[in-house]
């Protein structure tokens, strides 16, 4: 393994800063607390970069490419607004009280499996990064994240969102998004900001979908329905099957995401529409599943991953992934005609 020394640490929210801000505009408390902290949480995370530099550079690097183990430690939080407040748990301990503590625990185990079976990867950078989840970060706080080391998860306020940790789609997703950070190591911004996202729910639905033993055909493509509270039940974040549909409401606006180059959004909301475009790879994704199943294709979207580079646009994403298809393709690890299959997919998103 290489020293990587431009790591693009990226604050990667699972709920995007439109939906909470369309909710503090509707007078929900909890969202206007949760921009703030997360404002926060950003500004602190910036200084621990810089910490983290030179931490970095004391290292040798002997001790930068030190093997892991894999083992997960979960974090309680104590309801403040600090990472790694208190150990509770590390890998083989008894189960908890805390079901949060137990849920993150067992799924990031879910994670893990899936990346060394399905995908022969050791853990978040392919060489046993430790996995670190806090749980029951802040006070009803809206949100789960990825900050470039670790993962982060709120409880919710249980009126618009459920707790973050006890969803395996937003554990798969955040932990997704440490592997990117790893691999094709995309800016999260712009287009490679779209594909950091769509990489996340790549993951994050086939992680869920092996999980229940689903098929493609089984499988109701929606990220973060499991998060909904009583206020937004039914509803959901995305929807990879159709983009645009995941939810319509008082409370939150529109869905936003296009599933055609058609209607590719070019505002600078969401850092420049990371969680919006991210909704044409989703349907591409999606209509390859449903051809030749869900692990053939995340075997195909890891190929890419590993192929892909910090600044690729969807033009780079597409001839990579077609190029991914036809390597599995001859390797038999897919069925033949498989790289036709994808490419009629981007033909179908204008792509
Ligand atoms: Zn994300």
């Amino acid at each position: 393994m290489t020293c990587h020394k431009h790591l693009n640490h990226c604050h990667c929210t699972f709920v995007p800063s439109f939906v909470l801000n369309n909710l503090a505009k509707k007078g929900v408390n909890s969202a206007q607390v949760s921009i703030h902290q997360s404002n926060a949480t950003r500004r602190k995370r910036k200084n621990k970069d810089v910490d983290m530099t030179t931490i970095l550079a004391d290292h040798s690097a002997q001790q930068m490419t030190a093997k892991g183990n894999a083992l997960r430690q979960i974090y309680d939080c104590k309801q403040e607004y600090e990472q790694r407040v208190a150990l509770v748990q590390e890998e083989g301990g008894p189960s908890l009280d805390d079901a949060d503590a137990n849920y993150a625990y067992e799924y990031a185990g879910v994670v893990r499996s899936y990346f060394e079976n399905v995908l022969n990867r050791d853990s978040i950078d392919n060489s046993g990064l430790d996995l670190i989840l806090n749980v029951h970060y802040g006070t009803n706080y809206l949100n789960a994240f990825w900050d470039g080391d670790e993962m982060t998860f709120g409880d919710g306020d249980n009126r618009i969102f459920t707790s973050f940790a006890k969803s395996l789609d937003v554990v798969a997703h955040e932990l997704a998004h440490g592997v990117t950070q790893f691999t094709a190591n995309l800016i999260y911004e712009r287009q490679p900001g779209a594909l950091n996202e769509h990489f996340s729910d790549v993951f994050g639905t086939a992680i869920k979908q092996h999980a229940l033993r689903q098929t493609a055909h089984e499988a109701d493509w929606l990220i973060g329905n499991d998060i909904m509270g009583p206020s937004l039940f039914g509803e959901s974040l995305r929807s990879m099957k159709e983009p645009g549909t995941a939810y319509d409401n008082d409370l939150l606006g529109t869905d936003p995401q296009p599933s055609h180059m058609d209607h590719y959004y070019d505002g600078s909301s969401d850092n420049y529409g990371v969680h919006i475009n991210s909704g044409i790879f989703n349907k591409v994704f999606y209509l390859v599943s449903m051809e030749i199943g869900t692990d053939k294709a995340t075997q195909i979207w890891y190929h890419a991953l590993q192929n892909l580079w910090e600044d690729a646009d969807f033009t780079d994403a597409v001839a990579v992934l077609v190029r991914s298809g036809q390597i599995l393709t001859k390797n038999k690890y897919v069925p033949l005609g498989t790289t036709q299959t994808i490419r009629s997919a981007f033909r179908e998103v204008g792509l």
